[in-house]
């Protein structure tokens, strides 16, 4: 689980490190439609299904924040 917590490393990146309103997903690379994908993917491999569901989850509180932040799912 501690893997999950690396995506948002990404969120570093970014400048500034921490805006209330803008979205994560969309915006970090880690948290655009092409890694979400391969995160479900994760899912369903085996050793690697923690990691993936953690990553899921992750991509899901996201975006939560974002809708309430600025009231959409994604950038
Ligand atoms: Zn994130």
């Amino acid at each position: 689980m501690v893997a999950t917590m690396l995506v948002d490393v990404d969120h570093l990146l970014a400048n500034p490190i921490y805006d209330a309103n803008r979205c994560s997903i969309g915006f970090h690379p880690l948290h655009e439609f092409i890694p979400i994908i391969i995160y479900g993917v994760i899912c369903f491999i085996k050793p690697l299904r923690y990691v993936g569901i953690g990553l899921i989850i992750h991509m899901v509180l996201d975006s939560i924040d974002c809708m309430i932040s600025s009231g959409v799912w994604y950038v």
